[in-house]
């Protein structure tokens, strides 16, 4: 199925994959957990981390179709997309959780900076 998606975070999106990021809002039992980006929505300004956001699907069995490929079946837990602006970066140098500023380096390239101790993210 086609899904229209409006791009309301295009160009402000700036969590990348295997970024480490802090849950700060959301379900009760995701509160404060810390988890890798596995997956980034930018469409949709979600993001996939893991071990975060759990649902369970209950998969009966059937047939694997082109739209369902997927052939386990039973209780599957699976980390759902939550909101970017649920989860805060965690600066890889000072391990707090910061927000993001971006700049130019002086070779010209786009760099993500951490708003607490100013180090270049990458
Ligand atoms: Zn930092």
């Amino acid at each position: 199925m086609r899904r229209k998606f409006r791009a309301k975070y295009e160009g402000k999106f700036r969590l990348k994959k295997e970024d480490v990021v802090e849950v700060i809002a959301g379900r009760y039992e995701d509160k404060g957990k810390r988890g890798k980006i596995i997956e980034t929505i930018p469409d949709e300004g979600k993001v996939v981390v893991d071990g975060v956001n759990i649902a369970t699907k209950h998969q009966r069995p059937r047939r694997a179709t082109r739209a369902t490929p997927k052939t386990q079946t039973g209780l599957i837990h699976t980390p759902a997309p939550l909101s970017a602006a649920k989860v805060m970066l965690v600066c890889p140098k000072c391990s707090k959780t910061t927000r993001i500023s971006m700049g130019v380096t002086s070779d010209g390239t786009r760099s993500r900076r951490c708003t607490k101790c100013n180090e270049l993210i990458d």
